[in-house]
């Protein structure tokens, strides 16, 4: 059965995410509100300008960053790229900006300097395997700590750039503009272990039922 991905469509690159999630064979459609949620089996948070999604979050028109967060508590997979990420966030450095608040990570915003310092790497990342990662690091944020539960995949001399935390995934970088759709469908394989989890949990509670009955 087709995977079925939402993209958060309030701001940045979302497009570009839909058509590397539609190369994967996963069928993605934009989130705008609410009730757009109700089908999507994870969601991509894109890259774009952290601050100018920081003011939707005081409009009250819509409960769809409550639902993202409920969805989120309740194990749906997340993944944010460069904005994604800053908006997970549980600290800015120097900001209080708003956003979900979420991912035990500090970012810097723009720790690589303007626009016209966007550059791509070779970067490695264990969990992909090999080669390394063409990524493509536009006004990018860095991470500059983590809490414990928070698995570091890959790092460059400036700090952590590609890290995971239960059901969230974060990166610096944009893969969606890549032509490697790894990182994609490493979100993926996240979305079955979520489905393989919640049966586990399904399973324990009739096990305890019995148990109790
Ligand atoms: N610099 C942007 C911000 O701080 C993020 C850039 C991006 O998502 N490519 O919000």
């Amino acid at each position: 059965m087709k995977r079925k991905i939402g993209v958060l469509a309030l701001q940045g690159d979302f497009a570009e995410h839909i058509h590397a999630m539609e190369r994967c064979g996963a069928s993605a459609f934009e989130v705008r509100k609410s009730s757009d949620l109700d089908t999507a089996d994870g969601l991509i948070i894109p890259g774009g300008e952290s601050t100018a999604i920081a003011k939707l979050t005081g409009d009250n028109r819509d409960p769809v960053f409550d639902t993202i967060r409920a969805r989120l508590n309740n194990g749906m997979p997340v993944y944010g790229t460069c904005m994604g990420s800053i908006f997970l966030a549980k600290e800015i450095e120097g900001s209080t900006q708003g956003r979900l608040a979420v991912m035990d990570i500090k970012v810097r915003r723009n720790a690589f300097g303007p626009q016209r310092n966007s550059f791509q790497t070779e970067l490695p990342i264990k969990c992909l395997g090999e080669p390394a990662f063409p990524a493509i690091f536009i006004r990018a944020p860095i991470i500059l700590s983590c809490g414990r539960n928070v698995e570091i995949l890959a790092t460059m001399p400036e700090g952590i750039v590609m890290a995971r935390q239960d059901n969230m995934l974060v990166s610096a970088f944009h893969p969606e503009i890549a032509d490697d759709h790894r990182v994609h469908y490493y979100f993926l394989k996240m979305l079955d272990n979520a489905v393989s989890t919640s049966k586990i949990r399904t399973a324990q509670s009739s096990t305890s039922q019995l148990l109790a009955g």
